[in-house]
């Protein structure tokens, strides 16, 4: 190999010394927190010169190997590797052992070979959260025995090193000499393209508000595969919230690489990651040897397995399930292995960014220098949210206690005691009394540490039951578990950005019952260390702005770069109607049915053709869709319902046929108000009646206090901003294309404020109100 190679000692060990099947039964293992904690606990324990996070590393030819070994005590000579578990250790699988081991033996060999010693004692520290103590495995090595375990794991790794650099080598060349695969770009897609590579190569992160139409996958992803090469980039993510981004994200792709009349494809490996519970294939099984039979040898048959993917290119969800059963092993895990092969990733945004953040993980490892991009980057601020959020319900304590095994009978028992002591305390009253409708919500100073600790001893009995039962848990206590752990662990980063609240209902026989939550407002702080740890992030929407706003609630790098990309489509394009003599507060309702089903048929009869109506709840669709149906039966309507499935709202979207004619009605916010396309006549305009608003109830008006204490704009951040965002998202429907001719009538008084009327798009341009 000309270049040297790097790899982490982690990955190193992973690749040379897994074996056998892949199990899971002795996950989940504990949280990073509670993993740093134990790190310094055992630390603690060592004499004043005992060294932590020793950074080794060592060269095999073109190998470069380095990584940091947990802990060296030069007293007893004794390196260790310290690993963090709770339950039964004697159940650790056998594969989990040897590649500890493995990772002992190398971190061994690089601090013989570093400080000359001729030999050393490994130890395996194993440390148990739950009782903080430790079981320590250690064995004494010749330095030259270990270098000979070094030399054969790089021995095993070389091939595939240099494959891999290879491949980098004329993946950069082929990305260095990139086309447009378009003659020329669309309007605006230029400038859009020229700020991402110009963000590339400063290593910053981007905010890009692009209207729909242009081109937006594609400015982006061209722009930043282009800079690769120079930037040195290892990986791309491409982060969608919905699957309609990541599929144009895997289109754009393959329109980028494939071969030209002048030139061969790119060599680029791209990888669709998919949700396990769509990828595997034995939904009736549980993830190991004894139960599933393509966990059963995963690793034996992964080596052929992984050659064969990335001789494939492009993985999208269909090719990776063909390599990994012609192999015999889970598509899904083959997935999470091919994430670390991949040049292009794409996937939902919490594989970067949520809790356990896979790609995020990997990136850390492995020292990665990547570029992310976020697809309707507006999304992050509520998906962010949900990701730092846990709650859990009183009544599923319950009902997992009545049928639980008899060896969980008394954790369960003493988390819905001192459950029904905290209920006792939040009611304020007698434990008899009934919580009315308005009292019922409390927020907590902060979360509740007996029932916490209870629910963490819960946790932990289920975690040893676990891993006596080869089929798994049943359904209901599989979900208590997952929601009481992610509880636990959202307790954990409690702070000033989350809120803690109880919400007390009535129960059986005048007893209460109560959910508690963990409810982040503001995710910053946590998305903060994902936007630093990429070399550049462009995230991008047609709805981003204000730019504060999203500044602030997302943790962006304070030398974030905003844009924005002028819109191709003109004033002349859309006749904008605000339409100030209705009022579509709760307090108005009943009076605002007539005029909007009366200026919806007026502006039909004017001009027929296709429409949207867009309400704030199914409720208010149902009263205004009900009146508007019978003063006007001649007009076709069909409205949507409140659970669709796909198919269902397929059939919604296919009686927007061109030419068509009729009223279609959908709730703001829902499957209908973003992310579909109607074009041309498809789709001749919307009626958006309603602000968008939140809903004012208890939580909301906690998100308004705690985000005006954090950065004085309590109502705009809680209420205004997220409404009016996705009023511009619906009515963007309306023009798709620069031939598109369309109506926005906006209806509601509060439009006709100045204030409102700025943050509305600069190129609608108002008709007089429609009366
Ligand atoms: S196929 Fe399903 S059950 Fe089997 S290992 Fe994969 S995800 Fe687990």
């Amino acid at each position: 190999m000309a270049e040297s190679y790097s790899v982490a000692v982690r990955t190193l060990c992973e690749f040379t010394a897994k074996a056998g099947d892949l199990d899971l039964r002795f996950t989940p293992s504990p949280s990073a927190l509670e993993g740093m904690a134990g790190h310094a606990v055992v630390a603690s324990r060592r004499g004043p010169d005992y060294e932590r996070e020793i950074a080794l590393s060592g060269e095999v030819g073109q190998l470069r190997v380095r990584g940091r070994a947990d802990g060296y005590d030069p007293e007893r000579n004794q390196l260790e590797e310290v690993k963090t578990f709770r339950g039964d250790l004697e159940r650790m699988p056998a594969n989990h052992r040897a590649l500890h081991w493995a990772q002992a033996k190398v971190y061994g060999a690089l601090l013989c070979r570093e400080r000359n010693l001729s030999e050393i004692r490994l130890a395996l520290v194993y440390f148990d959260i739950v009782t903080q103590r430790e079981h320590i495995l250690s064995e004494v090595h010749e330095a030259d025995s270990l270098e000979v375990f070094f030399l054969d794991q790089c021995q095993r790794f070389l091939a595939w090193a240099g494959q891999e650099r290879n491949h980098r080598q004329v993946r950069d060349q082929a990305l260095g000499e990139l086309r447009f695969p378009y003659p020329t770009f669309r309007c605006g897609q230029r400038v859009l393209a020229e700020t991402v590579y110009k963000a590339a190569s400063t290593g910053r992160c981007l905010m890009a508000q692009a209207p729909t139409g242009i081109g937006k996958t594609l400015g982006t992803l061209f722009p930043l595969l282009k800079a690769m090469p120079g930037q040195g980039l290892d990986r791309v993510f491409f982060l969608a919230a919905k699957t309609p981004g990541r599929q144009l994200a895997l289109q754009g792709l393959s329109t980028l690489t494939a071969p030209q009349p002048d030139r061969t494809g790119v060599p680029l490996r791209v990888l669709e990651l998919t949700a396990r519970d769509k990828a595997c294939e034995h939904p009736d099984k549980a993830c190991h040897g004894d139960s599933c039979p393509l966990a059963s040898g995963f690793y034996d048959r992964l080596p052929e397995a992984r050659q064969a993917a990335v001789e494939c290119g492009a993985l999208d969800r269909t090719a990776l399930r063909d390599v990994a059963l012609a192999h015999g092993i889970c598509p899904y895990y083959l997935g999470q292995e091919m994430a670390r092969w991949s040049d292009v990733v794409i996937g939902d945004y919490h594989y970067y960014f949520d809790v356990h953040a896979m790609l995020y993980a990997l990136t850390v490892t492995n020292q990665w220098r990547v570029g992310v991009l976020v697809d309707e980057a507006h999304n992050l601020v509520d998906r962010a949210r949900g990701m730092y959020t846990a709650q859990l319900d009183q009544a599923a304590v319950k009902a997992v206690s009545r049928e639980a095994p008899s060896a969980l009978s008394k954790a369960l028992t003493r988390v819905d005691r001192q459950w029904r002591v905290l209920n006792g305390e939040q009611a304020g009253q007698d434990a008899d009394a009934t919580p009315s409708r308005d009292n019922g919500y409390r927020v907590l100073e902060e979360p509740p540490t007996k029932l916490l600790t209870a629910l963490q001893q819960a946790v932990a009995a289920i975690t040893d039951y676990l891993a006596e039962q080869p089929d798994g848990l049943d359904g209901a206590l599989q979900t208590f578990y997952f929601e009481a752990m992610q509880l636990c662990r959202i307790a954990e980063t409690f702070g000033s950005h989350s809120l803690c609240d109880l919400s007390l209902r009535s129960g059986r026989r005048g007893s209460r019952l109560s959910t508690l939550c963990l409810r982040n407002v503001v995710p910053a702080g946590f998305l903060a260390p994902r936007f630093e740890a990429s070399h550049t992030s462009v995230l991008f929407s047609a709805t981003f702005s204000p730019e504060l706003y999203y500044r602030d609630l997302l943790g962006l790098p304070a030398q974030s770069v905003w844009m924005e990309t002028p819109s191709p489509f003109s004033s002349e394009q859309v006749t904008l109607k605000i339409v100030d003599h209705v009022s579509t507060r709760y307090a108005d309702r009943a009076t605002s049915l007539e005029p909007i089903a009366e200026l919806i048929a007026r502006q039909y009869t004017a001009l027929p053709g296709n429409y949207l109506v867009f309400l704030s709840s199914f409720e208010y669709l149902d009263q205004v869709a009900e009146r508007f149906q019978a003063r006007y039966p001649e007009i076709l309507c069909w409205q949507q319902a409140r659970r669709m499935d796909e198919a269902a709202r397929q059939g919604f979207l296919e009686r927007f046929t061109a030419q068509g004619q009729g009223i279609g009605f959908a709730v703001l916010g829902g499957a209908f108000g973003e992310g579909i396309d109607l074009p041309g006549d498809r789709l001749i305009g919307a009626f958006i009646a309603t602000l968008g608003l939140p809903q004012l109830n208890p939580v909301n008006e906690k998100f308004r206090q705690r985000l005006a204490a954090q950065f004085g704009a309590g109502y705009e951040y809680a209420y205004l901003y997220p409404g009016l965002q996705k009023v511009i998202q619906a009515a963007g429907r309306v023009i798709r294309t620069e031939q598109d001719r369309g109506v926005i009538m906006l209806i509601d008084d509060r439009f006709a404020q100045p204030r409102i009327r700025r943050l509305l798009p600069g190129w609608w341009s108002a008709a007089p109100s429609p009366r």
